[in-house]
């Protein structure tokens, strides 16, 4: 399966080194080296990606601006921030501007590789099953969430995430469950990563008039509350 990826990046000599070892595993990697040309090419060709790799520090504009900007837009590709800062604050910034994952600097080569394999497993590797809970239709090999049979834009996470709550509805599921089913790696412990996009999942889901659907249970983690389920399976 052939891999685009837009990596926005001021520092040449890290997007060189970036896109040359990216480019021997056998992804195409376009570079854009402005942020503000960064956020216009997301904008126009973002169908073309399959992934956005997006520096924090940008000469002009902030990587997390950047992403709000776009998942304001209801654009969905999934995005992995490179940062140089590694405070707590920053990486929910990042996750809370709408990143699906973020990446340290300076960082091991094999960890952004591993990153990024986990950020673009297919959904056709799946099973292929619609999830329906309280009309709201999730379906994992198109990737698309219909709630009142219109589509719901969901990013990559927040995706997963409701996925795994409408695998497992009316049951309390918790954050390690979260973590451990929707991120494959070790997340270093940091689980507020999961009420980050919770939080945004469950404004969505609200905006479409379903304000008790996904439940906090305090101390605990999370439940979907559906009145009907109804599992289709679907032709292969
Ligand atoms: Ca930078």
């Amino acid at each position: 399966m052939h891999m685009k990826l837009l990596m926005i990046e001021d520092e040449a000599q890290i997007a060189n080194l970036v896109k040359a070892g990216l480019e021997r595993e056998g992804y195409t990697v376009d570079w854009v080296a402005d942020g503000l040309a960064g956020q216009k090419r997301i904008e126009l060709y973002h169908n073309d990606y399959d992934l956005v790799i997006l520096d924090l520090m940008l000469p002009g504009i902030n990587g997390i601006d950047i992403c709000k900007h776009v998942r304001a837009k209801g654009i969905t590709v999934p995005i992995l921030i490179l940062t140089a800062k590694s405070y707590v604050d920053d990486k929910i910034s990042a996750l809370d501007g709408g990143a699906d994952d973020y990446l340290t600097k300076p960082f091991d080569f094999k960890e952004l590789l591993s990153r990024l394999r986990t950020l673009l497993r297919r959904p056709k590797d799946r099973l292929n099953l619609e999830l329906r809970c309280d009309g709201i239709v999730l379906n994992p090999s198109s990737r698309k969430v219909h709630i009142d049979g219109k589509e719901m834009r969901l990013t990559l996470k927040e995706f997963g995430i409701l996925e795994y709550l409408m695998r497992h509805p009316n049951t309390v599921v918790t954050r390690d469950d979260i973590l451990f089913n929707v991120w494959d790696f070790h997340f270093d412990s940091f689980s507020n990563v999961v009420d980050v996009h919770i939080n945004h999942l469950r404004r969505k889901i609200a905006k479409k008039g379903r304000k008790n659907f996904l439940e906090t249970v305090r101390g605990v983690g999370y439940r979907i509350n559906a009145v009907t389920e109804e599992h289709l399976l679907l032709p292969a």
